[in-house]
């Protein structure tokens, strides 16, 4: 019970005529080739039209044959661009010598994670429109994962299956599959969620399956995993990566970085905290665990990408199809070691190889001049508290269990009930529980602002508002408002949603999360967003632009429609 047909079914007729000269055929010689070859075709003989064809037509003749967006997790502004003099001219470097650098990227949401992230940089719109609120998020009374749907069964893995049924609007990718009939859209991501809400409704995800030490994919994409994936994970891609061990890349006296901070404990559980990391013998979804908190999950990704641009036919003719890649090892990185950490410095110069193969690979493959890339992230980060109190500074960790009972307490009080009025804590928000508010007759608005009051009573926190605050677009002004406002959905937002204070995180025990994103804070919301090989003059921009941005930047480049929740603005710069 496929969605559709299989995705694989790949057009007939390719149009490369100009290949491997690499030469653009001029407008006009495009269209007379093309309607001598629909006019090839024998009388009498009754087919369908070519979708291809028909999409050749349609995009005109100069427009690239891979759109590739390359999404990585965690990746702060900053990040890259302190690392430049130290990469290898082939990676990051291509990306910010040769590209459109925009230097003031950041959401104009305040939930910053993963799941958002990746649904806004597909979709071009805002979490209260594409209804990704969160990672996961609270309605009517259950705990939703973004991207679970029992109805999708994973192929490849057990577990609850998975689809981008909550994803409520259009992606860059759905537009490109409906107006370009065998477009290809293709994702794959070290995580589910990413791939998911990168492929949209209409392209076909690949993740990492943790249990299944390999790439997988779900009933909503196909009706069994394609032979090519399933060969893939034959090979059991994840082994290789244990006898070589974690070694840094460059000599040690080139780290910026110390070594072994206090505070980063939680790689430590399997990888330690010093170079060399070794994986022990550890197995299974430890083992993949283990695998993704090191530079060796980006370079398993590239080795799955590497597999499907071999298997797929993306870019083969001169219809545009779109690959995107998120690669979120550094994330995972980021969690465990803190990004001070010399093992999130050193991801980073072993992310530059991978960048750096993968444009080797699409050079290959798909050829040079017949693609454009973009760089971006889906979320920033933030240094471990720790790692700021050690410098004297201000930080802290707001435990969201003692908030919460906080809270509890304040309204059980206040109200003179006896029973839980809050339901949930789900990461930035508190949840009432309506039912229990309507049975006894209280009023939720009353009980609302009594909850945010209380929560700002909680040391650590920086702002609170109440969800209905928020979605009429009134209450108490703040300098993150209107991007907590944006990230507001009616239905699956928490009732009280809470801001730390700068470096503060809604998280605890050191030994299980070392670092954390997810709020309006400059830190979580800045990205880089760079645009390579549009034909567009290499420039650094200043002007404030949005991931949004990109979604629709995509539409115009491969002359599209823009998504229609899409509220980015195009990259003008970057337009050839
Ligand atoms: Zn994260």
């Amino acid at each position: 019970m496929g969605r559709r047909d299989q995705p694989s079914a790949k057009r007939v007729l390719t149009i490369r005529m100009s290949e491997p000269s690499r030469v653009r055929m001029s407008a006009r010689g495009a269209l007379v080739t093309l309607l001598v070859l629909a006019g090839c075709a024998p009388r009498g003989v009754s087919r369908p039209a070519d979708p291809a064809l028909a999409a050749a037509i349609a995009q005109g003749p100069d427009t690239p044959a891979l759109a590739v967006l390359i999404s990585i997790d965690q990746l702060r502004a900053d990040m890259p661009e302190r690392l430049l003099p130290r990469f290898g001219k082939d990676g990051f470097r291509r990306f910010y010598e040769q590209g459109v650098v925009y230097e003031s990227a950041a959401y104009a949401h305040s939930a910053t994670e993963t799941a958002v992230g990746h649904a806004t940089l597909a979709t071009g719109a805002l979490p209260r429109d594409h209804g990704i609120v969160g990672n996961e998020w609270s309605e009517r009374g259950a705990r939703i994962y973004a991207v679970d749907d029992a109805a999708s069964e994973l192929l490849g893995a057990s577990g609850v299956g998975k689809s981008p049924v909550r994803l409520l609007v259009d992606t860059v990718g759905d537009v490109l599959v409906s107006e370009r009939p065998g477009a290809l859209v293709r994702s794959v991501s070290e995580k589910e969620r990413s791939a998911i809400l990168l492929a949209g409704h209409k392209g076909v995800a690949y993740w990492l399956d943790d249990g299944a030490g390999t790439f997988v994919t779900s009933r909503y994409y196909a009706d069994r995993l394609p032979t090519w994936v399933e060969e893939f994970g034959h090979k059991h891609p994840a082994e290789s990566f244990r006898k070589r061990g974690w070694k840094l890349l460059a000599p040690e006296r080139e780290y910026a970085a110390p070594d072994d901070h206090a505070w980063e404990a939680r790689g430590g559980a399997v990888l330690g905290t010093v170079f060399p990391h070794a994986f022990g013998e550890v197995t299974g979804e430890q083992y993949l665990h283990a695998v993704k908190s090191t530079p060796f999950g980006d370079a398993l990704t590239l080795d799955f990408v590497r597999a499907l641009l071999a298997s797929e036919s993306l870019g083969k003719d001169r219809a545009a199809d779109l690959l995107a890649v998120s690669f979120a090892s550094t994330d995972y990185v980021g969690h465990a070691f803190g990004p001070e950490s010399r093992e999130a410095e050193d991801n980073l110069l072993q992310l530059d190889r991978v960048l750096a193969q993968l444009f080797e690979l699409l050079d290959e493959r798909v050829g040079k001049g017949r693609y454009f890339a973009i760089l971006s992230g889906d979320h920033g980060a933030c240094e471990s508290p720790e790692w700021f109190l050690a410098q004297g500074r201000d930080a802290g960790r707001v435990d969201p269990s003692a908030l919460r009972r906080t809270v509890e307490q304040g309204l059980r009080q206040r109200f003179d009930v006896g029973v839980e009025l809050v339901s949930d804590f789900v990461n930035p928000a508190l949840v009432l529980n309506e039912q229990r508010i309507a049975a006894l007759s209280l009023d939720l608005a009353a009980v609302e602002q009594a909850a945010v009051e209380l929560a700002k009573t909680v040391p650590g926190v920086h702002a609170a508002h109440a969800r209905s605050d928020l979605l009429a677009q009134r209450g108490p002004d703040h300098p993150f408002k209107l991007r907590m406002e944006q990230s507001t959905h009616p239905e699956r937002s928490g009732h009280v949603y809470v801001v730390p204070k700068e470096h503060w995180l809604l998280a605890t025990r050191p030994e299980k999360l070392t670092a954390m994103h997810g709020t309006p804070w400059p830190y979580d919301a800045e990205v880089p967003i760079v645009v390579w090989g549009t034909g567009a003059k290499a420039q650094r921009v200043r002007r404030a632009v949005d991931p949004r941005d990109i979604a629709v930047t995509i539409a115009e480049l491969l002359k599209l429609s823009r998504p229609k929740a899409a509220t980015g603005q195009p990259l003008r710069e970057a337009l050839p």
